[in-house]
């Protein structure tokens, strides 16, 4: 099949890429692969991205002067974390074109949003109910029965800002956990989900429509800190096509120019419940750098050049462990293993909870 990328930025060009940490710098370095250069925007000058992009600025997020030279020395502007602020894409998508575009952003930057356009499409999520404040809660926690889970809508990620609505716990200690002192927060209260499995699909893009997507995968937690991602997951053909539908459906119905990562939940019933979408290479896709001929990185890359999408399809079943914190410091044991593919992200401070690396294990696909 010929497909048609007339439009497609010739090598060369250079990606702007929001954001500074170890996505964007697998990013990059897929980019580079592809014979184009990298201008990574960060307010961090030692962030993980700066070590391997081609050019780096160093400005705040607000900083006008600093956006419109950005938007000027780029081709396109990605980025490689949802919380980009919104008049910070909005000023560049004036300028340069910003994919996947502001609008994917509006949506994915807040759960009560992506859980609403879920519902529009008719895609399942769980059953949840917003709170502006505690004496919403207090209402809305008589009306759910527990166990639910507390979130903030916004910015929350790996657990913070989530409190489990037990039957122990009251509303004011509750909205306390959450919000933590910040005043300005709105809520939202979610249905536990009984899970048999966590599962995510990474799903790209192309500006002409195509659509790609790597199998689904098992997503295990320590700490609310993803630990291992199984590739494939272990689920039925009914489940894992129940899963492809809905990231295409979403992939779709959000215009996406790009990559979405979609956190899934399948329920004891074998129903699958979306949790969260992430628009931007996802932790759970750090497998496909080994076990597939393209990486989500280079999928993402080839998205938003405007690039033909490569084939998802995996060479071997993966098993990709995080290495948090100090697990990083076992580099050595890692390595004493030659079929270990080590990936460490140039991070020089190990603090607790921090992801510095991780660690891919391929077995036969038949296996
Ligand atoms: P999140 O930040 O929404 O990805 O949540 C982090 C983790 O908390 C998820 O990966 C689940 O393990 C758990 N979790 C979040 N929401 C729910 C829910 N509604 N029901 C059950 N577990 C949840």
């Amino acid at each position: 099949m010929s497909k048609n990328f007339d439009d497609a930025l010739p090598p060369g060009s250079v990606i702007g890429i929001l954001g500074g940490g170890q996505l964007g710098r697998m990013a990059a370095a897929a980019a580079t692969d592809l014979g184009y250069l990298t201008h990574i925007y960060c307010p961090d000058p030692a962030s993980p991205a700066a070590q391997v992009t081609d050019r780096f600025s160093a400005k705040a997020y607000d900083d006008e002067t600093a956006l419109a030279t950005f938007a000027e020395a780029v081709d396109v502007v990605t980025f490689e974390f949802e919380n980009v602020p919104g008049p910070t894409a909005a000023f560049l998508a004036e300028r340069v074109a910003v994919r996947p575009g502001p609008k994917v952003l509006h949506i994915c930057q807040n759960r009560l949003r992506e859980k609403g356009f879920c519902a529009e499409i008719g895609v399942p999520t769980t059953e949840y109910a917003p709170v502006q404040n505690r004496d919403d809660l207090e209402k809305v926690m008589a009306a759910f029965s527990t166990p639910a889970v507390l979130k903030t809508t916004e910015m929350g990620y790996d657990g913070k800002g989530q409190v489990l609505l037990d039957g122990k716990i009251g509303p004011a200690e509750a909205w306390a956990g959450m919000a933590g002192g910040k005043t300005e927060l709105e809520g939202i209260v979610e249905a536990y989900v009984d899970f048999q499995l966590e599962i995510s699909v990474i799903v790209a893009r192309s500006q002409g429509g195509e659509i790609q997507a790597y199998v689904p995968v098992e997503n295990r937690h320590k700490n609310h800190i993803l630990d291992q991602t199984i590739a494939p997951a272990e689920i039925s053909t009914k489940v894992a096509a129940k899963a492809q539908e809905i990231a295409h459906t979403i992939a779709e119905s959000i215009k996406l120019i790009g990559l979405l990562g979609i956190e899934m939940f399948v329920t004891q019933s074998g129903d699958v419940l979306v949790n969260e979408l992430a628009p931007r290479p996802h932790n759970s896709g750090h497998w496909t750098m080994d076990a597939c001929l393209i990486s989500q990185f280079e999928q993402f890359i080839r998205a938003v050049t405007g690039l033909p999408l490569g084939d998802p399809e995996r060479h071997s079943n993966a098993i990709m462990h995080n290495l948090i914190g100090e697990d990083a410091s076992t580099w050595r044991n890692i390595l004493s293993d030659p079929k270990a593919k080590l990936h460490l992200y140039g991070k020089s401070e190990a603090r607790p909870g921090r992801k510095m690396g991780h660690v891919n294990k391929l077995s036969s696909k038949s296996d």
